[in-house]
């Protein structure tokens, strides 16, 4: 086995044991690998390895890696998720390139990926990303207005398929988790986009159904990229 299969055979059965104690189906759970600041002779191993969903952070890195055949080529399955802060006016090129969005937290993004839906004819999952730390240097939206864009979203015919979040660096994680699940039933949304390398087993615990995973898939595990 290669490492990066080791690794990722090692990711996937940490998540299926999180998700047999929770009583819950691995099926139900996808894992992104997140590539952002990994090259394309890095990324490769994962693809042989079966891996599909790609994570990145920076709309010209992901252009520049995934816009050509290079990797693109190399399965026709491949399904990509921007996870960074979008600039509205890079909502047509994000709509184009990826998949899934997971950082819509303002309602200017929400009418800016409205009108590129319109033009490309594509229609991205959209996650509402939830600043659950009221964080002032974070993204997402605070949580008194989550409701409002919800109904902004819903309403500009954007796809919403959960909603998301970046808790607080180096406290538990667990609290905001529950915070995010329970947001998402009050407003009966059924994805949640939470869990990284260090947090993912008790995301699944809480009720991930997407986990954004970097350093555990590419590198070693102590070493941050
Ligand atoms: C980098 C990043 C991740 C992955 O973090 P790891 O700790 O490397 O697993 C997940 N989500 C977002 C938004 C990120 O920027």
């Amino acid at each position: 086995m290669s490492e990066a299969s080791e690794r990722l055979a090692a990711v996937r059965s940490e998540i299926a044991r999180a998700a047999r104690l929770a009583q819950r189906s691995p099926d139900d759970i996808e894992l992104i690998a997140v590539s952002k600041g990994r090259d394309a002779s890095q990324i490769e191993p994962l693809i042989a390895a079966g891996q599909r969903a790609f994570g990145e952070n920076r709309l010209q890195e992901a252009q520049a890696k995934w816009g050509g055949q290079e990797l693109r080529g190399l399965a026709p399955n491949l399904r990509l998720h921007f996870i960074g802060r979008l600039q509205s006016n890079k909502a047509i090129e994000a709509t184009r390139l990826f998949d899934a969005i997971h950082s819509v937290d303002r309602p200017s993004l929400v009418d800016a990926l409205a009108r590129a839906m319109a033009d490309t004819g594509r229609t991205p999952d959209c996650f509402i990303q939830v600043n659950v730390g009221a964080e002032a240097q974070k993204g997402g939206c605070p949580v008194d207005e989550l409701p409002g864009l919800l109904d902004r979203a819903q309403g500009a015919g954007l796809r919403i398929a959960g909603l998301m979040c970046l808790p607080p660096a180096d406290v538990e994680a667990a609290p905001y988790f529950a915070l995010l699940a329970k947001l998402a039933r009050r407003h009966d949304v059924t994805g949640l986009s939470m869990g990284m390398s260090n947090d993912f087993a008790t995301a699944v615990m809480i009720g991930a159904t997407h986990l954004r995973i970097g350093t555990a898939l590419f590198a070693d595990p102590d070493q941050a990229p």
